[in-house]
């Protein structure tokens, strides 16, 4: 039905206007955990919330469109997500996975490596010779994080998928980072996408949700049958708020990175900063593939602060509009320490091995008002730069 309308518009109004029982312009939310037959075995569209339900379908729906996807499935968190886009795999098969992905799903890889569900190669893949190598050894799935968490590396998701796809393995790509208003991997060659919708999807940080997106339908189908069997269906609540969030995505994203290009401008020049990790930088190793396959470079960001731990503790402690939390793509600005937070559940080698540092910040840029933003990361730096006694 909006197959032509642009993806803002999608993003906007999908859903909007067709209530049929009262003329509802906003969609009406589901929450019923189950639906009558019409009649001894007449089921009707929806028996039961778990299998299917009206207003996470619509969230489902509005987000593959969003994708370029035949279809996706809404779970309830992002892990969830991603344990689903693997669900495939079976004992001796093989996935390649980035060396600095999510540690959420580097713990997931490890756990399910563990228990010999499949084999994993932790490999940095802009390393040619290191993918050729995986490629090599025939996996049947490769984990694709692009820009990464939290150091910002991009990799080219064409070149890897078509790579991929030649040594038979199926493509999945974890978009939370920029979501679909700012990259869409299968048009690029994914075969699945993954997000964390508690991100930017939603965007205001008041739910915790995830997707999946599937390029072909019987992927979609696959992976609507394995929510069902398994239970990690998302729920209406969620979806309903998640899709409230979808509407603003568009407008929310675009000022997030115009503020985001600020930050980083003052950041890459001041002293106490020793390097800032941010694809829109012309500097930065990854901005050439960024710009052939994202439409923006979003409002992620890291840096290194040109000190030791107790300098990042006075930088952490000093500023007040960001506050200190995990998560990202919110409206409201948030710090993260990697090393101790986000990264906290890799082993100290893997972070070194990944190059998280524990001098490395972490910053998800809102909507706040610019020069508010600017002064409390300067007196933030300032206190960072403060000799201690
Ligand atoms: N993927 C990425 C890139 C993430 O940053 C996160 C969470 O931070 C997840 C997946 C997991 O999402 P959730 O926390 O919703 O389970």
């Amino acid at each position: 039905m909006s197959r032509n309308r642009a993806p803002h518009t999608i993003a906007v109004a999908n859903g909007i206007g067709e209530d049929s029982a009262f003329g509802a312009v906003t969609p009406p939310i589901y929450l019923s955990s189950t639906f009558t037959f019409e009649g001894f075995e007449r089921p009707r569209q929806y028996d039961y919330t778990r299998s299917g339900n009206p207003t996470r379908d619509l969230l489902a729906g509005t987000i593959a469109q969003l994708e370029g996807g035949a279809g996706a499935v809404v779970v309830a968190t992002g892990m969830a997500a991603v344990d689903l886009s693997i669900a495939s795999l079976e004992p001796g098969d093989l996935i390649v996975a980035p060396h600095d992905c999510y540690a959420g799903t580097w713990r997931l890889l490890n756990a399910r490596r563990a228990k010999r569900q499949f084999n994993v190669m932790f490999v940095d893949q802009a390393d040619e010779e290191a993918l050729a190598a995986a490629l090599a050894r025939s996996p049947k799935l490769v984990l694709i994080e692009t820009p990464s968490n939290p150091l910002m590396r991009v990799v080219d998701i064409r070149k890897i998928a078509a790579l991929a796809r030649e040594a038979g393995a199926k493509t999945v790509v974890d978009n939370t980072f920029l979501s679909p208003a700012l990259q869409q991997p299968i048009r690029l060659g994914a075969d699945l996408v993954v997000h964390s919708t508690t991100k930017f999807l939603n965007g205001h940080s008041d739910v915790v949700g995830g997707v999946v997106v599937a390029a072909a339908q019987t992927d979609a189908e696959a992976l609507r049958y394995w929510a069902n069997v398994t239970g990690v269906t998302g729920s209406p609540f969620d979806a309903f708020l998640t899709l409230r969030g979808v509407r603003t995505l568009f407008a929310r994203v675009e000022a997030q990175q115009k503020l985001t290009a600020s930050i980083v401008e003052f950041l890459n020049s001041h002293p106490a900063v020793r390097v800032v990790h941010y694809p829109g930088l012309p500097t930065h190793p990854g901005h050439d593939i960024a710009k052939t396959q994202q439409t923006g470079f979003g409002s992620m960001l890291s840096f290194e602060i040109d000190g030791d731990v107790d300098a990042v503790r006075r930088f952490l402690e000093t500023v007040e509009i960001f506050s200190l939390a995990e998560s990202l793509g919110g409206i409201e600005s948030l710090v993260s320490h990697s090393a101790t937070m986000t990264h906290a559940s890799m082993t100290p080698d893997a972070r070194v091995a990944a190059g998280i540092n524990d001098s490395l910040v972490r910053l998800s840029i809102g909507l706040e008002n610019e020069g508010d933003l600017l002064a409390d990361l300067a007196r933030g730096l300032d206190a960072a730069m403060e000799r201690a006694g």
